[in-house]
């Protein structure tokens, strides 16, 4: 059976809770505080929080990892992040990437203002991903975690069998980050986005869910990488 897809919006984070058959996958922590989101999304889409086998983080910004110390509790699943972003958890540590944008440039300069402000609580990473693919069998979902840097450089995606990945923000597609489905408006190497891009086409994408931005066909990504 295929796997279920759940998304669950925590602030502008669209967070994807994964549904197979021995088991379940949570995407991404979310922003800060957003336990009650995460228990509403859980019994609505039926899963139990003991269901979940394991926790991907895609990367280290406060978007992302705000919550994972809160659903790790909840839950008590493994937390999987890559080892160049592990640190950011672990330690609590905040970055904003380079707007690669005029606009993104704007934002940037904008959120680092405001990021001595932010909470993430710290939380252990379990499970410490590097350049090798990460089979999600074992974990109960059929697919697999690739390394696709570039908006960071330990950034992960989640690519299903059947062509669905879940990408962080190696692409976005939301008001008022962008108007339309797309490359992220920031990133710490875009030459590096662009290579993981070619990787997950390479590999099968069909359907592209972005974490700030509803899901889109992997051919407009195919369109901008040409
Ligand atoms: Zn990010
Ligand atoms: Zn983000």
């Amino acid at each position: 059976m295929a796997a279920r897809i759940y998304p669950i919006q925590t602030g502008f984070t669209v967070n994807y809770l994964i549904g197979g058959d021995g088991g379940a996958v949570l995407i991404d922590g979310g922003v800060p505080n957003s336990l009650p989101v995460f228990r509403k999304g859980f019994a609505k889409a039926g899963i139990e929080p003991a269901q979940v086998r394991l926790i991907v983080v895609t990367h280290g910004h406060w978007d992302h990892t705000g919550s994972v110390k809160a659903v790790k509790d909840f839950t008590g699943a493994p937390v999987a992040m890559h080892g160049l972003e592990k640190d950011w958890l672990e330690k609590s540590l905040m970055f904003m990437p380079p707007g690669v944008t005029p606009f993104g440039r704007f934002l940037s300069r904008f959120f680092r203002l405001f990021l001595p402000l932010v909470n993430v609580p710290a939380a252990p990473v379990d499970v410490v991903l590097g350049g090798e693919d990460f089979p999600l069998s074992d974990h109960g979902i059929p697919g697999r975690v690739l390394y696709t840097p570039g908006h960071t450089l330990g950034s992960v995606s989640v690519l299903l069998e059947t062509g669905e990945a879940f990408v962080g923000d190696l692409a976005m597609n939301r008001f008022p980050m962008t108007l339309r489905p797309g490359f992220p408006i920031f990133a710490e190497d875009m030459a590096k986005v662009r290579e993981s891009w070619r990787l997950l086409l390479e590999q099968g994408v069909r359907l592209v869910y972005p974490s700030h931005g509803k899901s889109f066909p992997a051919d407009v990504m195919a369109g901008l990488v040409r």
